[in-house]
């Protein structure tokens, strides 16, 4: 069996096309677009990638899109009061922060980061107050990641209902929100993590298995059960030889990618799973870009709500 691809590329740019007329019809009624303030502290490469993607495809969509930077040396307060300034600017109606944050800023900056954000701007989805509406399935702002990976698969026309579904990671910003939205459409949803038992033998009995990990190629074959559905959210940069020989056959295009830039992308999910699953998404082009799309998604229901009255505060 050779898996079927769950495009993420073109599935985001169907969400761009839906969202287009909204963005319009905001325009019209407000005299401006939905506006997103992105905050970046420090130099992290892989998150200079991120927020370059997200601003320009929010700002593509005709959405202001803006970036505010913080140095290296920022301090906690710096960023609560960049963020402050972001919640009192009407023309702002979403925030992202993205993470890490400088470890200088201090263990708990991210929540408390996080927790400044008005809830109403809160398109990452993860300020306690819109987490909480989502246990209560009452969603308003939902995290970008775990929202996408449900827009995949009920585009694809895959079941949820019924089906025993396995998440693997238990993070707040993929894993519990993943396995609530799953619960939601009446899929039988295990959390599993580092300490899960018997991970392999519980992952075979998953229809829809979500790998959220952030460890290269983990899910081998053992652990799908034949015909399932498979999400791979990891997103890894391998640049050691012996790893991408160890997952990666002879000849294979990864492999020469390899050797031209010395570096590729793997995600959670052995490639081997292509074989044994029914659906699967790739890495890259699988659950990345419906992420982005899901920020500018986010942007615009955050810029309706504030809009009419409704905004969760
Ligand atoms: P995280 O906060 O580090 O959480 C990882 C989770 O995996 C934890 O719950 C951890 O369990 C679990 N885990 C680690 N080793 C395990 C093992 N051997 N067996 C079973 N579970 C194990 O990571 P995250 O933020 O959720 O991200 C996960 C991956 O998704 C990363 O590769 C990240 O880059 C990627 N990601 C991609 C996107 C995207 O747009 N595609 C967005 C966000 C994240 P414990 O809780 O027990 O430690």
């Amino acid at each position: 069996m050779t898996a079927r691809r769950l495009d993420g590329v073109a599935c985001a740019a169907r969400i761009r096309e839906d969202v287009a007329p909204r963005i319009a019809e905001f325009v019209r009624r407000h005299g401006r677009p939905p506006g997103l303030g992105v905050v970046l502290a420090g130099r992290n490469p892989a998150s200079e990638v991120y927020v370059r993607n997200k601003i320009r495809t929010v700002g593509n969509a005709g959405c202001r899109a803006e970036l505010f930077r913080l140095d290296e040396t920022a301090s906690l307060d710096d960023a609560l009061a960049l963020v402050g300034g972001l919640n009192a600017d009407e023309g702002i109606d979403g925030i992202l922060v993205q993470s890490p944050l400088p470890h200088a800023m201090g263990k708990d900056a991210e929540q408390r980061v996080f927790d400044a954000v008005d809830p109403a701007k809160d398109v990452d989805g993860f300020h306690p107050h819109n987490v909480g509406l989502l246990v209560q399935k009452r969603p308003a702002l939902v995290a970008c990641t775990p929202l996408g990976c449900i827009e995949l698969l009920e585009r694809e026309g895959i079941t949820l209902r019924g089906k025993q579904a396995v998440v693997i990671g238990r993070s707040d910003i993929v894993g519990k929100p993943m396995a609530l939205l799953l619960l939601h459409r009446d899929a039988t949803v295990t959390i599993s993590h580092s300490r899960t038992a018997g991970l392999a033998e519980l992952t075979r009995s998953a229809d829809i298995l979500v790998a959220a990990i952030g460890r290269p190629a983990f899910v081998t074959r053992e652990y799908v059960k034949p015909g399932a559905t498979v999400i791979d959210v990891g997103i890894n940069t391998l640049t050691n030889k012996a790893e991408v020989e160890r997952i990666f056959p002879v000849g294979s295009r990864k492999r020469v990618q390899f050797s031209e830039k010395g570096s590729v992308l793997v995600g959670d999910v052995h490639p081997e799973v292509e074989d044994v699953a029914g659906a699967l998404t790739p890495v890259p082009g699988g659950v990345g870009p419906i992420t982005v799309a899901m920020v500018l998604r986010n942007t615009v229901t955050a810029a309706e709500l504030r809009a009419t009255g409704k905004a969760a505060v």
